[in-house]
């Protein structure tokens, strides 16, 4: 899954690299297609916060408060790794 991504996001730049781009709607579309796929790689938060309950929250990378049950971030929608996250 992550490796199509990787894929999709090369394919996007490779486009740019060669000067493909045909005007800056296009090159404004792709660029917002990388960002898309990149919110899809999981990302870590930044850091914990604190614990609300039950419930502990971190910071995501774009500043705002997430909680562990989340998958993505519901502020700027970027896929969250809780994975290794340390207990
Ligand atoms: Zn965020």
């Amino acid at each position: 899954m992550d490796k199509e991504i990787k894929q999709a996001i090369e394919y996007f730049y490779t486009k740019m690299e060669k000067g493909l781009i045909e005007d800056d709607k296009q090159q404004e579309v792709y660029e917002k297609a990388i960002d898309a796929l990149n919110k899809q790689i999981p990302i870590k938060p930044r850091r914990f916060l604190r614990k609300i309950g039950l419930c502990k929250s971190y910071e995501c990378l774009c500043g705002n408060c997430v909680f562990e049950y989340e998958q993505y971030c519901s502020y700027c929608g970027q896929r969250l790794d809780w994975n290794k996250e340390e207990k």
